[in-house]
């Protein structure tokens, strides 16, 4: 199977960091690329659960057509809500039939609040912790700041460089 997009090695990087910025430290994470095969939802990623013995399996597309680190993110934003998720889903499959009614509606707000949330921390000083050093697609490394890493951009690597020049200055 040929793999588009970013090497394994670039999305075990990415997952690492991410580890640790969401303090999943505690939890045995891995990567698998596969070939989702479902006709009516062209899917980039899922995620396999073993809450018992903390460990999780995040499922990535041959074929991504999505940002590879916004669905790690996503992935593990499911991880996050995960007890939470299932406490919900299984009441609403007491009164209705998987995906129909209130489920249906249940899965729906579920991925609006996992979209929301990767949005967040995709965006949030969280993917500015030191731990970041890849670099990768979009995310190309700038020239380090004051020994920060490299890895920062936009108004992030303002945000950041401003943060260090007013510390600096008082
Ligand atoms: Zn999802």
């Amino acid at each position: 199977m040929i793999k588009e997009g970013l090497s394994l090695t670039e999305l075990k990087k990415i997952l690492k960091k991410w580890q640790t910025n969401l303090l999943l430290k505690d939890w045995v994470l891995s990567i698998k690329i596969v070939e989702f095969r479902r006709k009516d939802f062209r899917q980039s990623g899922d995620i396999k659960v073993d809450l018992k013995n903390k460990k999780a399996i995040i499922l990535l597309t041959n074929k991504p057509f999505k940002n590879e680190e916004k669905v790690i993110v996503h992935e593990l934003s499911h991880l996050l809500l995960w007890e939470f998720d299932h406490f919900c889903e299984k009441i609403a499959l007491k009164t209705n039939k998987p995906f129909e009614g209130d489920h249906d509606k249940y899965m729906g707000k579920l991925e609006e609040t996992v979209s929301e949330l990767t949005k967040i921390l995709i965006s949030s000083p969280v993917a500015l912790r030191p731990t970041a050093t890849f670099a990768t697609g979009s995310r190309r490394a700038k020239p380090t700041i004051n020994g920060t890493p490299n890895t920062f951009h936009g108004t992030h690597l303002l945000s950041w460089a401003t943060r260090i020049t007013k510390r600096r200055l008082l």
